[in-house]
């Protein structure tokens, strides 16, 4: 048996070299998960160390607890929620706690989750009274009938199911506030320009796992872009344009400029290059970021996994908050303009 597993592994590498099938046909992973928190002008030079470790630490905590999830036997949905939990519960980031302001000064978030195995999805939009969007994402999808769910609607729908409304108090940072204020002085600007223009809107948190189970899961929480005319939903919480996931493919969250990815279909474009057209998941996800999305003059990023676990973290920005972690326990993060 040794033997034939030698022999087995040996062909393996010799047809790789050979070019005959892929790398991805071949490694398996017994679990993996890709997290970002967000793609835009993030550039080295308007870093300050502390504020990239603060980055630095989160993303590893959100990775570990994902490894500790996935490590005991626990779903890849589970791991995205609890995930996105961290990075929700964070200022840092624009979901949850450091969700952007809207025009007229209030927070609306999107979240959506989706499970690979069933095809099943949940998603809210324009809710400003829920701590953890993702929860509600997931309630929707486990507890109604529904897919997506907004605003007050769906407020009423997460008391029915227990969850407690918070006081929008606790969604006020003073950064947030800030970039609200700056964004009104350059009031006249074009509309169209909003994510290019403005420093520091990035921050969309997203998560794609699979777990020991061979299932994939997304999910995707966001604030949206500060200054957005109020009841604007992004692509956060629209299945197949920020978050897909399917066993057959891949698993995809998203984070740009929402009206791009919406119009092109980003997420859902990457699985079917892989479906229809039997693209590997890196081929696949260039493919539609530095083709299709640069050239509609769409400017983000997206993290993709495939179902034997390989990553796929692909931007057309100077940065993106990143990081992944194997079943061997090693996190690794990244931020700048380098691709895994
Ligand atoms: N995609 C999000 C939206 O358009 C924002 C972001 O990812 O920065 O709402």
């Amino acid at each position: 048996m040794k033997s034939f597993l030698l022999v087995l592994s040996m062909f393996s590498v010799f047809a790789i070299l050979a070019g005959c099938i892929n790398e991805s046909e071949v490694i398996k992973h017994e679990f993996a998960l890709a997290i970002h928190g967000g793609a835009g002008t993030i550039l080295k030079s308007n870093m300050t160390d502390e504020k990239e470790k603060a980055y630095e630490d989160i993303l590893s905590e959100v990775l570990n607890e994902g490894y500790r999830i996935l490590n005991k036997g626990g779903s890849s949905l589970d791991a995205v929620q609890k995930c996105i939990n961290i990075m929700e519960d964070s200022p840092l980031f624009n979901a949850g706690k450091g969700a952007v302001f809207t025009a007229n000064g209030k927070n609306e978030m999107d979240a959506s989750i989706m499970e690979g195995n069933t095809l099943n999805a949940g998603a809210v939009a324009g809710v400003s009274h829920i701590k953890n969007p993702i929860n509600l994402a997931r309630l929707v999808m486990e507890k109604s009938p529904h897919v997506l769910m907004a605003r007050e609607g769906a407020e009423t729908f997460a008391v029915e199911q227990g969850m407690e409304l918070i006081d929008e108090k606790y969604f006020y940072t003073e950064r947030r506030w800030q970039q609200l204020q700056n964004r009104k002085v350059k009031e006249n600007h074009d509309q169209s320009d909003l994510h290019n223009n403005i420093s520091e809107k990035f921050g969309t948190v997203g998560v794609v796992a699979l777990d020991k189970d061979g299932n994939l899961a997304a999910g995707t929480s966001t604030g949206g872009m500060t200054y957005k005319k109020f009841g604007r939903v992004g692509d956060s919480p629209i299945i197949g344009a920020g978050t897909y996931a399917n066993n057959k493919t891949c698993a995809v969250s998203a984070t740009g400029h929402g009206e791009y990815f919406i119009r092109g279909v980003i997420a859902h474009d990457i699985a079917a290059l892989m479906e229809y057209q039997g693209m590997t998941l890196k081929l696949a996800a260039e493919t539609v970021i530095h083709k299709k999305l640069t050239a509609m003059g769409g400017t983000g990023g997206i993290i993709a996994m495939d179902a034997n676990g390989n990553i796929a973290l692909t931007f057309n920005t100077e940065g993106m908050y990143r990081g992944y972690v194997y079943e061997d326990g090693n996190p690794m993060i990244e931020i700048y303009k380098y691709e895994k």
